[in-house]
Parts: structure tokens; C-alpha cells; sequence
């Protein structure tokens, strides 16, 4: 009886290293690593072992005789991957880990971010014995994109959070949270006392589509949303207007997907989640019916990956429609599809948008998302606020180097919604004193060595790993072997001595950030809140409910916080 992989794959692979038989690809080293939107186990490989269950961090493996109803369709994702044969050795080839020539005494890291991209680093460096990595970010919380980013109701997904705090376990692990850098602290004063910075800073700002109407009120960014559901401190006090009858969303990414999902659910669905208390108690109230997701290509360019829509459609409360018009793939796509030369990705896409109903009215009480093709945004309407969308229709083109491309057919479209979220992708942000690509939005970077400009000379001692480094694509495990390859090219250039020897040590780097932020807080300090926040949620039958208020934050985490979670707010109340 053959494992599965289902729809929380996060793609680190480390299934992959844990199989016997090498039945799950693609593997780091392939090509199409990269480009996969999950991973898949060979049905007639096999051998029913279970080691890929131990090794998955988010429980993403299930044996075929425990497939839930929902998770049916990927016993055909799995094996269709498998249709054409893939020669493979026997077992996958691991990349070896990156090694530290001892002669040449203990090796200092200071990576800042502490997202996925941070955590898998630091990981990579901890192999190492008596390295010292110090994990800087902005927020009084970690974890990144895997707590302000993924959705609540994927909690699966997030689960991959408590091997980040085993990794922040080892010896060797700090944490200095609530620390800008670039504000608290320069770049210059961090490899002053490590040697080498490590940026994992991700791509924290969204892009935006320089129409008219944008900044009207009731329009923003999908992002935003996704923040301020996922409590994050710097959206705690958003307000978004629920009240009219449908969204609609610009772009159609996973970030879309998990957008309409939360705007549809049932909130009670949503309750025994880390879904902020204030989004809740919003979602509650909405009267959003209809969830419009627009993209500006055709059906087979969907830029969703097959396990999220295949989730989506399983969603029990949830309508997802197609309009008939623009279920009609391109004639390249038909021609791949008809030579049987269509990649598995699109193949799936296809089968799964064709058993999405068909467009018809919303009805029997349940919201829907619809998903619409062919248009492209013009401008937002609206006086004084949000009042709809106008679109061009657009007709599929091919350019010369055979991507598929709009160009307009002349007819317009306009569709009368109350809010309307962009959703065309992150982009990243750039840090004082560190080189930044403005037209990639990156750090420009050869293989994770910082260059101090695009194509530029390397900058000794500063190095880059995750969406700032490679731009804001993949999932969270791929950032897992992109730390990998950051990671050896800093001991490379360790064991080469390349790296400047630190000019103070931990206790002066200590002082130092104490003087400039008072409020920091450490390994300690994140596990004071990890707990409160989990007992507040069990005291209300949820997962965890969390604390979205920055001085309560510090409060309960910084020294004075070292009590009882009852003394600390205590003393907060008193504060107040
Ligand atoms: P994305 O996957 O890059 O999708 C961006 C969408 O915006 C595409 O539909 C794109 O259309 C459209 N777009 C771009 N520029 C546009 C313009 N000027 N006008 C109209 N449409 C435009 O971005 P994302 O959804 O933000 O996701 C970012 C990354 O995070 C992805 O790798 C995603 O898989 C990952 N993620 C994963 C999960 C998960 O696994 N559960 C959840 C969230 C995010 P074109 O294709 O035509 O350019």
C-alpha cells in the first residue's frame, strides 16, 4: 500500500533523504526541484516503510488506506507524476554538509530575519560544533511568513514551527528580537562582532499595480489582509469594510487562494485556530458573499499550485465556480495537451479547474470564490471609496521566447465590489547600509555571496538566503536547500579566511544592543510568550491565541516579565 503526499507538502525534502527506495522526486539535485509545486512518492516504488511520515515536519504523508475523503485526489497528483518513467539512482544523492576546518577557531553568525529562510540557516550552521549563530529581527516574535504569513486554517502548514524552535533549542542559538537592523543596529556594527551577517529578511512589502484608484479607500493589498488576520503587531489596528457584497481579488497566486479561503470560510470553522482574535470577530460580521479572483492569462497559466486549489475545491462551505467562456485553454497549451506533452503541473490544473462548477448563481446560503480570466485591471472606481474594478479583455499571444503573453481585445469589463485586495506578489525591501537590485528587489547576490551591486565585485563577509535572495517564489522548504548553498559559500570562504575575525565578543555585543534597544528579546523571552499565548488559546479551546500588542509583548517576555504570566499583566494593568 503506497504513502501519499498531501496538501501541506512544504517541499524541504526531507522525505526525500529518509526514503530507502529514492520513491520521492523531484529531489534537490533535479531540475525541475525548483519549479514543482510539492513532492510525490512513485506508487509502484513504495515499499510502505513509513521513514517519510517520521522525517515530514508537517505531517504531509498519509498511507493510501488513510486518505481522508478530501485528500483523495492526490493518490492520482502522486502517481500521474510517475507516468513517464524517471531514471533515478538508488538512493537520492545528499548534498554533504558544509564542513569547518577546526584550526581555525569558533565560527560567528549574526543572520537577520527569522523566517524560514533564518531558521534553515541557522540549522545548517548548528551541524557545526561550536558555532554561534544570533538570530536578529525587527519583530518581538519569529517564525516569520510560517506565523504572519500561512494561513490559520492550514495549521499543518505551520506545525513546521516546532522545528524551528528545536533548532533555536541547540546550544549555540540566540535570539535578539524587537532589533532592527539598519535602525537599532548597522551592518558595519554586526560584522564587528560576528564573521559573517547572513540576510534572511524576506520580501516584505507587496507590489502594487500603478492604476488609478488605487489608494481609494476599501482597496489595498492582499498582504495587508493576510497580516492582519495573522495578527501581526504592525496591522493589529487594521480595519477592512466587510460590509458589501463582493471582493474581489487581482492576481491569482496562492496568496489569493488563502485570501478568498478565509473571506469565505464558515468563522466558526476558524475558531479553534491562532486566527487573531479581532479578525475573527470582523469575519464574523461580513457580509461578503462572493469572492471575485481575477488573473490576466488564460486557465493553464494559473499561477496557483495544484495541492492549494485541490484543497480549495475540498473546502466544505465553499462554492468554487468557473466561468464556461474562459474555460478554454489557449491553442499552444491544446496543441502540448493533444501531443500528450503537457507538464504534470498544468495537466492537474486543468482536470481540477474542469471539475469546479461551472458559473451559475450563488445560492442555498453558502458563499463562493469565482475565478476569472482574461482581464486585466485598469482602474479601481469609486469616489470617495472602492465601488468596483474596471478591466480589459484580454487574447493569449506567444512571444518569441514561447511564454504566453495578453494583448488587449478592445472590450472592457467592469465588476461592482466593496473591496478589492491586490494580489500580484511580495517584493522585497531594501536595508540601510546593504546593497540592494531595485529593479529585481533583491539583495544582489552570486549563489548567496552579497555583491555590492548587480554583477558587482563581492562585499566580504555578507551573505543572503531565502525570498531576498532569490525573489518571492517556492515554498517555505525550499528555502531549506537555498540556506544550504548561502551556507557553504560562507564556510568556503571561513575555511579560506576570507572572513575578518571579530573585532568584540558576545558580551560587548550583548551591551551593545541592550544600549540601543532595552527592550530586545531573547531565546527565553520568545518562549515566555510562545507559552502565554498557547495557555490564553487552551483556556478558550483554541490552538493558541495571539498576543498582537508590541509593549505587552515585551512586557511579558523582557526581564521584568520573568514571573507568572498573572504577575506580568498585572503589572501591565498598572502600567496602563
Ligand atoms: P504569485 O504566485 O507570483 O502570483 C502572482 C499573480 O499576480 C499571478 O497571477 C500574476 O499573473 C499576477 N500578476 C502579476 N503582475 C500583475 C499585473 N500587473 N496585473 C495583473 N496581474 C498580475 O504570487 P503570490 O500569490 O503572492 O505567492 C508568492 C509565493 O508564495 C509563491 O511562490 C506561492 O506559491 C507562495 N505561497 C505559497 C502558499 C502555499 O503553499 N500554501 C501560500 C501563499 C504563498 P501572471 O502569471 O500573468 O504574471
Amino acid at each position: 500500500m503506497p504513502h501519499v503526499v498531501t496538501q501541506s507538502c512544504c517541499s524541504d525534502a526531507s522525505c526525500v533523504y529518509a526514503c530507502p527506495v529514492n520513491c520521492i522526486h523531484p529531489t534537490p539535485d533535479e531540475p525541475d526541484f525548483l519549479t514543482a509545486e510539492m513532492l510525490h512518492i512513485d506508487p509502484a516504488s513504495c515499499v510502505d516503510c513509513g521513514a517519510c511520515i517520521s522525517a515530514c515536519p508537517v505531517d504531509a504523508i498519509v498511507p493510501h488506506s488513510k486518505l481522508s475523503e478530501s485528500q483523495q485526489p492526490f493518490l492520482t497528483i502522486n502517481a500521474d507524476f510517475y507516468k513517464e518513467p524517471r531514471p533515478r539512482p538508488v538512493l537520492a544523492p545528499v548534498m554533504p554538509a558544509p564542513e569547518i576546518h577546526r584550526d581555525r577557531g569558533p565560527l560567528r553568525v549574526a543572520i537577520v530575519g527569522a523566517g524560514p529562510a533564518a531558521m534553515y540557516a541557522a540549522d545548517e550552521l548548528l551541524t557545526q560544533p561550536g558555532v554561534q549563530v544570533n538570530v536578529f529581527d525587527r519583530l518581538p516574535v519569529p517564525h516569520g511568513l510560517v506565523r504572519a504569513g500561512v494561513a490559520p486554517d492550514h495549521q499543518k502548514t505551520k506545525q513546521v514551527s516546532r522545528l524551528y524552535d528545536k533548532i533555536a533549542a541547540q546550544p549555540g542559538f540566540e535570539y535578539f528580537l524587537n532589533v532592527e537592523v539598519g535602525e537599532h543596529l548597522t551592518h558595519d556594527e554586526l560584522l564587528a562582532h560576528h564573521h559573517a551577517v547572513i540576510y534572511a529578511v524576506g520580501a516584505s512589502t507587496d507590489r502594487g499595480l500603478g492604476i488609478p484608484g488605487e489608494d481609494l479607500p476599501g482597496s489595498t493589498s492582499a498582504t495587508n489582509l493576510v497580516a492582519w488576520y495573522n495578527g501581526h503587531p504592525d496591522h493589529a489596528d487594521d480595519r477592512f469594510d466587510l460590509s458589501h457584497r463582493r471582493a474581489v481579488i487581482i492576481g491569482n497566486g496562492n496568496v489569493a487562494l488563502d485570501v478568498a479561503r478565509i473571506l469565505t470560510a464558515d468563522p466558526d470553522r476558524l475558531a479553534a485556530t491562532d486566527i487573531a482574535p479581532a479578525a475573527l470577530e470582523a469575519l464574523r460580521g461580513s457580509r461578503i458573499e462572493e469572492v471575485v479572483i481575477v488573473a490576466r492569462r488564460g486557465i493553464a497559466q494559473s499561477a496557483f499550485t495544484v495541492p492549494e486549489f485541490a484543497g480549495l475545491l475540498d473546502a466544505p462551505d465553499i462554492d468554487v465556480v468557473v466561468h464556461p467562456d474562459e474555460m478554454v485553454p489557449d491553442p499552444t497549451t491544446e496543441l502540448l495537451a493533444r501531443d500528450g506533452e503537457l507538464s504534470h503541473s498544468v495537466a492537474q490544473k486543468l482536470s481540477l479547474l474542469r471539475s469546479a462548477r461551472l458559473d451559475g448563481e450563488p445560492g442555498h446560503g453558502r458563499r463562493r470564490i469565482s475565478l476569472r480570466y482574461l482581464l486585466s485591471p485598469t482602474a479601481i472606481s469609486g469616489d470617495d471609496r472602492v465601488t468596483g474594478v474596471e478591466f480589459d479583455r484580454n487574447a493569449l499571444t506567444v512571444g518569441e521566447d514561447g511564454g504566453v503573453r495578453v494583448e488587449s481585445t478592445g472590450e472592457t469589463e467592469r465588476l461592482e465590489a466593496g473591496l478589492v485586495l491586490t494580489s500580484i506578489g511580495y517584493r522585497g525591501v531594501p536595508i540601510a547600509g546593504v546593497p540592494f537590485d531595485h529593479s529585481a528587489g533583491v539583495i544582489p547576490n552570486a549563489d548567496g555571496r552579497v555583491l555590492d551591486g548587480p554583477g558587482g565585485s563581492v562585499l566580504a563577509g555578507a551573505y543572503a538566503t531565502g525570498w531576498i535572495k532569490r525573489g518571492p517564489s517556492g515554498f517555505i522548504g525550499t528555502n531549506k536547500s537555498c540556506a544550504q548553498e548561502t551556507v557553504t559559500k560562507l564556510v568556503d570562504d571561513f575555511n579560506a579566511g576570507r572572513l575578518r575575525e571579530p573585532r568584540s565578543g558576545a558580551k560587548a555585543l550583548n551591551r551593545l544592543v541592550r544600549e540601543r534597544q532595552s527592550a530586545v528579546i531573547d531565546r527565553a523571552g520568545w518562549k515566555l510568550i510562545d507559552e502565554a499565548e498557547r495557555s490564553r488559546g487552551a483556556a478558550r479551546g483554541r490552538i493558541r491565541e495571539k498576543i498582537t500588542d508590541q509593549a505587552e509583548l515585551a512586557l511579558i517576555a523582557g526581564p521584568a516579565g520573568r514571573g507568572t504570566e498573572t504577575t506580568v499583566l498585572g503589572r501591565l494593568r498598572r502600567r496602563r
